[in-house]
């Protein structure tokens, strides 16, 4: 019987171009053919066809990509990369030919259940809270401790009352439990701009974290969330996040359409900030420019915060968090980082601010700090629009 991935006509639409090489992450570090896109597509379909007998090497070179899919976009052949590495991802943890480290395999069960998640972060989300931050990847912010989002936003939709598009809000899983200073943000945000928020009680983790990791658990979230978003009558989902903005528009298409929250404000016409002072680099998440195909973060948003600003050198490029990349390949994930953010050295502004609209993104930037010689703060977009959410410091 040939393999799944085979009789899809998946493996086999790559035409060997090599367009994807230059864009790719590892393939640039190493210039190792089998460290690229073209390279693993190879590996994997001389061993689906039964041409390679299973080998460590192919173990190693799918475990090496970012999964940033930086290679989509520019492959002619229109090759599902994307979809190729997360089955294939999910066949090698299966067969233990690709482990992921203890902590991913915790969260990935932790997740499952928002309530216990949200509970067992709330020590950490104390200590943000109160200014401490115990690892490089916890950028500086203050979560409120013990209310949710979703009593947030009931709590302000009552006060203020707003009446323009009814759009549904994926609070996430990680960025609930211990960033929620940007979930409470983009609430106010939205209703600032006359946007009534509802937050369905019933979602989940968007499954994103098992895409990456290849770990069980995508149809049961996928499904979870279906029940949760489609009965409500919204105009949107929405997510603050585009790692799981990519995951919810696999989830809820066709049956509903899923927003940036970034995109959305920018087609209803945003309020814009007073000028402030001090230098914005943005960089663009890859799940946004690459897995949703979006032209980016809007300009109308970006003059909306009353700040100058510019994209980041390369602003398309992978940071390298790659979901979990920066937990499973640290080594990695850090050449790519030094590379990418050693423009700030010289950046101009003062204050500076590097915002992206990823909180995976702004942990990973935050861990540029102790390569970066001079001060800078990390922020999402959405807390630069927000009058009472100062970026972190
Ligand atoms: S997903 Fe990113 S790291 Fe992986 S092969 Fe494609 S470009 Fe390279
Ligand atoms: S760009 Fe597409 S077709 Fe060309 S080598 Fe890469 S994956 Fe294959």
């Amino acid at each position: 019987m040939s393999h799944p991935l085979l009789e899809k006509d998946l493996l086999s639409t790559c035409v060997h171009c090599g367009f994807c090489l230059e864009v790719c992450p590892t393939y640039r570090l190493t210039g190792d053919e089998n460290n690229s896109p073209r390279g693993r597509l190879r590996l994997w379909r001389e061993e689906a066809a039964g041409r390679l007998a299973r080998d460590p090497e192919t173990d190693f070179y799918t475990s090496e990509c970012v999964g940033c899919l930086a290679c989509e976009p520019v492959c002619p052949a229109g090759v599902a990369y994307g979809d190729i590495l997360e089955q294939t991802r999910h066949e090698h943890v299966s067969a233990g030919r690709f482990h992921p480290k203890p902590e991913l395999r915790l969260a990935a069960q932790a997740v499952r259940y928002p309530a216990l998640f949200n509970a067992a972060l709330a020590p950490a989300r104390a200590l943000r809270s109160l200014g401490f931050f115990p690892h490089p990847l916890i950028f500086p912010g203050r979560p409120h401790v013990t209310e949710s989002t979703a009593a947030y936003a009931r709590r302000l939709m009552m006060l203020h009352k707003p009446t323009g598009p009814r759009v549904a809000l994926l609070t996430g899983c990680l960025m609930e439990a211990m960033f929620r200073e940007i979930n409470f943000a983009t609430v106010r945000v939205l209703i600032d701009n006359n946007i009534q928020v509802v937050i369905p009680d019933e979602q989940g983790c968007c499954g994103a974290f098992h895409e990456h990791t290849g770990l069980d658990g995508v149809d049961e979230l996928r499904e979870q969330n279906r029940r949760a978003f489609l009965p409500l009558a919204v105009d949107a989902a929405v997510s603050n996040s585009a790692g799981c903005g990519l995951a919810l528009k696999k989830t809820l298409a066709p049956d509903m359409p899923v927003r940036d929250v970034l995109e959305f404000l920018g087609e209803i016409g945003i309020k814009a900030r007073e000028p402030r002072g001090g230098r914005v680099y943005v960089d663009l998440p890859c799940h946004l420019v690459h897995g949703q195909r979006s032209p980016g973060i809007p300009a109308a948003v970006l003059d909306a915060t009353g700040y100058q600003w510019e994209l980041a050198p390369c602003a398309k490029d992978c940071c390298g968090s790659g979901g979990i990349y920066n937990i499973q390949k640290p080594k990695n994930a850090r050449e790519i980082l030094a590379k990418k953010s050693a423009f700030l050295n010289e950046a101009e502004g003062d204050p500076i601010i590097l915002a992206t609209s990823n909180h995976v993104c702004m942990m990973q930037w935050n861990s540029a700090k102790s390569l970066v010689k001079r001060p800078f703060r990390v922020a999402h977009v959405i807390q630069l629009l927000d009058p009472n959410c100062r970026p972190s410091k």
